[in-house]
């Protein structure tokens, strides 16, 4: 129940191609350590690349972060994806209304996130496809270490960098 539909290292390593075969057209994409580590300052070229390339190929893209700092606008400029901060993630609100954006159906959508309480739980309540990517730094807040904790309790196969 609770484990992801998919594993991916990084969100560049997802190709668009098999989210194309998978029918999915919109993603919901988590920004700490899923885009960002918590000392970068920048986004990395190769995820700059990932998401031009897939508005290119007609993906629409929502960034969705429990984060409220005005950083989450500025970095979500910069992918030139619209975004929701202060989500709230693993509750439902934040994926329903990043759903409304996207204007489309539970099954076009995906949900890319590090965390399996916050991004994968709730993406799941909300019956949506679940990419679990690696953390980019292992430095979190106690809240997301002790969520760490048990992650790795439950899901002893995913590799960790
Ligand atoms: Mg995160």
């Amino acid at each position: 129940m609770l484990g992801p539909d998919r594993y991916a290292p990084r969100l560049h390593d997802v190709p668009h191609e098999e989210l194309e075969a998978a029918g999915i057209r919109g993603l919901i994409v988590d920004l700490d350590n899923t885009l960002l580590g918590f000392r970068e300052t920048e986004l990395g070229q190769e995820h700059l690349d990932w998401v031009e390339r897939a508005h290119d190929r007609g993906f629409r893209i929502v960034m969705l972060s429990n984060n409220f700092s005005q950083r989450v606008r500025t970095l979500a400029a910069q992918l030139n994806v619209s975004c929701i901060p202060n989500a709230l993630k693993p509750l439902p609100f934040g994926f329903l209304r990043a759903k409304r954006r996207l204007q489309l159906r539970r099954r076009e959508i995906a949900v890319v996130g590090d965390q399996l309480f916050t991004d994968v739980l709730g993406g799941k309540m909300c019956g949506l496809y679940t990419i679990l990517t690696e953390p980019i730094e292992a430095k979190d807040f106690a809240i997301t270490r002790l969520f760490r904790f048990f992650e790795r309790m439950m899901l002893p196969e995913r590799r960790t960098p």
